[in-house]
């Protein structure tokens, strides 16, 4: 698959940009043609409510089209930086962005169309082949995606390698050029382990522990239905859903009378979908009962649903003891712990104190605190009175820190794993020698020694010595 891949590749690199940036647009539509398909295979997958599948998966193709068709296709221009003349006479350089050549694209099961298709449109713009290795919970979704690329690129160019994790694994030591992984931190440190082995760029984007701040001027309503939202989107099964709130004593008990009620509100099947895996489950189910047994109030939720498949209730808990696995450990699932804090420090503190940092949001009236609070949490992205949506917008970047990876995708950075720069100089110059070439005469290394003197914070006196120094130097050089 890499070498036929290897082979379309650099067909499709030798396009222009313009031809390469049509075609983007018509795998755009051949994937909107096919939304009710998508749809359906996130329905039978992953369980997902139709109108999240729309919203979450589907509609954002078009973002991403329009975003990397056009933005994109200035931020791979080449560009010319300017070489100091005095240093480098007569020379001058284009920096051009190259494709690497084949991406491995390892995805996970959570967002099956969106997260793969984040790296396609920017690699395929850039003139890379893509092997892609969806998750093995979720093939249909990528047969569907497989079927627009080979519409527009032919059989070869997109390749879907379906299989678990042996697949995945032989992929990255498959003769790739450059890995974008995106899954939990224990398969993401043996990606990094494989990539290292093949000396390629690797991109991880790992899991999540996303902080809420709570401020105490903050609007009760819109935060409760946004944190709700943050934490029960796709059933919680989000790298950047809500998992701990901290939340300042003034609001605390308005803030969870609120959210109780609005979980409560939520119905099975429109609002939100089942667990997607038992694994996952297990997990859930596991870190509700132990923040139970460690004291926790369960506010809503706190149980399986009472109907086939693994549904499991929105949860709300509160009084959550500090250092309790439901706030330290990933749980992916639709658990909300809050946890009372006394002031901004406080919470700020509690917040950054995880290996994780995807992403985090304050809520506040005060915007101004807002983004200033903001910059004193450690995450790839923060949002003021919002949460986690920054996912499908291809003009910001996606990244983290910490356990939650180095990767970034979208944005003009997610385009150095995917392209590797080339530096071109022209040199201008009719002069048969630089002046740095041999022979390495004792003239050479007094101008050598002149240059760092008049460079440097030394006295006036000893600059115009230097001077003196450097054109005698010159004159015995250019004589010899
Ligand atoms: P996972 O790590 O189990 O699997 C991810 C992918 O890696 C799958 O395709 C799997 O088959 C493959 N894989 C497994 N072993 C492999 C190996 N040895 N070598 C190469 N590939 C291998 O993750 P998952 O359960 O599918 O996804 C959930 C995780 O993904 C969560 O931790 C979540 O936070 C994370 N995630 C992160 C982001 C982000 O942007 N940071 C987005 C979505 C999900």
């Amino acid at each position: 698959m890499v070498e036929r891949a290897r082979r379309a590749g650099e067909v499709h690199a030798a396009r222009d940009i313009e031809e390469r940036a049509r075609l983007l647009g018509r795998f755009k539509d051949a994937l909107l043609a096919r939304g009710d398909a998508l749809v359906e295979a996130l329905s039978l997958e992953c369980g997902k409510p139709e109108a999240e599948s729309w919203l979450h998966e589907v509609v954002p193709i078009a973002d991403l089209a329009e975003f990397w068709g056009g933005e994109g296709v200035e931020l791979l221009a080449p560009h010319a930086p300017e070489l100091s003349s005095t240093s480098y006479p007569g020379k001058h350089a284009r920096v051009e962005r190259v494709a690497r050549g084949v991406i491995a694209l390892i995805s996970p099961w959570n967002f099956p169309v969106a997260i793969p298709l984040r790296t396609l449109f920017p690699a395929l713009l850039a003139g890379d082949a893509v092997v892609f290795k969806p998750s093995e919970y979720t093939p249909r979704c990528a047969v569907v995606i497989g079927e627009a690329a080979a519409e527009v690129y032919g059989p070869h160019l997109v390749q879907v390698a379906q299989g678990g994790g042996d697949v995945g694994a032989a992929l990255v030591g498959g003769g790739v050029d450059a890995v974008v992984f995106t899954g939990s931190v224990a398969t993401g440190r043996l990606v990094a382990h494989g990539a290292a082995d093949a000396l390629i760029p690797v991109g991880l984007e790992l899991g999540g522990k996303d902080a809420a701040i709570v401020l105490e001027d903050a609007d009760i309503e819109r935060t409760a239905r946004g944190l709700l939202w943050g934490a029960m989107a796709n059933a919680g099964q989000n790298c950047a859903a809500i998992e701990r709130v901290y939340v300042c004593s003034g609001v605390a008990l308005a803030l969870r009378q609120r959210l109780e009620a609005l979980a409560a509100e939520m119905v099975p099947g429109r609002d939100f979908g089942p667990v997607t895996t038992d694994a996952q489950l297990r997990i859930i189910e596991r870190h509700v009962q132990g923040a139970r047994d460690a004291g926790a109030a369960v506010l809503a939720g706190g149980a399986r649903l009472n109907r086939p498949g693994r549904w499991y209730a929105p949860t709300v808990l509160a009084d959550v003891p500090r250092g309790d696995p439901s706030l330290t450990e990933e749980t992916f699932g639709p658990v909300l712990p809050l946890v009372e804090v006394a002031d901004e420090d406080e919470a700020v503190a509690a917040a950054n104190a995880s290996p994780f940092g995807l992403t985090a949001s304050v809520w506040t009236r005060d915007l101004r605190r807002g983004e200033r609070v903001a910059r004193r949490l450690r995450a790839g992205t923060v949002v003021v009175n919002n949460h986690g949506f920054t996912g499908s917008v291809p003009s910001l970047p996606w990244s983290g820190t910490g356990a939650s990876g180095y990767g970034v995708t979208s944005s003009e950075y997610a385009l150095d794993v995917l392209t590797r720069p080339r530096a071109v100089v022209v040199d201008t110059r009719r002069a048969k020698a630089e002046m740095w070439w041999h022979p390495y005469t004792p003239a050479l290394a007094k101008m050598g020694r002149s240059l760092a003197t008049l460079r440097g914070g030394a006295p006036v006196g000893a600059k115009l010595a230097a001077v003196r120094d450097l054109v005698g130097a010159a004159r015995r050089r250019w004589k010899a």
